[in-house]
């Protein structure tokens, strides 16, 4: 019997000890409460003046969410819904930092540690720009890893489906691990 990680059965082989993992999450926005279903516009734990914002039954941050599902992905467990079902009422209005968390303790209990994340925010309005160092230095915080490990990427949809209508917001995100020993 091995004790290294990266053969663990559930994570398979990996000679170099290094794991990829994919996140992708999408959220609907939608006017502000009371008016529509939209709750304040937050992502990567970093609040941003809006006039739509994400409908979910958590704090609705898909960059967070996607993630939490990358690094679930790459140790091979199951995604952040069967994690944390949204029929859960204790999740009702969550800070989605708990999912992120819960996940890297996952990661480091496989005894793996992260060597970089780089995600991609779809979005049309708010512009994410003028906060992507923000977002940067949260999300960095809650991986326990410097700024220089994370990178956040954003631009729009120009104009077109419903991402480019600014009916959604979308993230792509990979992240890659190593082997801690
Ligand atoms: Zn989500």
């Amino acid at each position: 019997m091995t004790t290294n990680p990266a053969n663990h059965p559930n994570t398979g082989p990996s000679r170099a000890g290094l794991r990829i993992g994919h996140g992708y999450d999408l959220h609907r926005l939608d006017e502000l409460a009371p008016n529509g279903e939209g709750r304040p516009f937050v992502l990567g734990g970093v609040q941003i003046p809006a006039n739509k914002g994400p409908v979910g039954h958590s704090d609705a941050d898909a960059l967070l969410h996607a993630v939490t599902d990358a690094l679930l992905g790459a140790i091979g467990e199951p995604d952040i819904g069967q994690l944390f079902p949204d029929t859960d009422p204790r999740h009702e209005s969550q800070d989605s930092a708990i999912f992120v968390e819960e996940a890297l303790r996952r990661v480091h209990g496989r005894g793996f540690g992260i060597v970089n994340l780089d995600a991609t925010v779809v979005c049309e309005r708010p512009k994410i720009g003028p906060h992507r160092e923000a977002i940067i230095a949260r999300v960095a915080g809650l991986l326990e890893v410097g700024n220089g490990a994370v990178n956040v990427k954003a631009k729009t949809h120009e104009g077109v489906d419903a991402i480019g209508e600014g009916f959604a917001i979308e993230v792509h995100c990979v992240v890659l691990l190593c082997s801690a020993d």
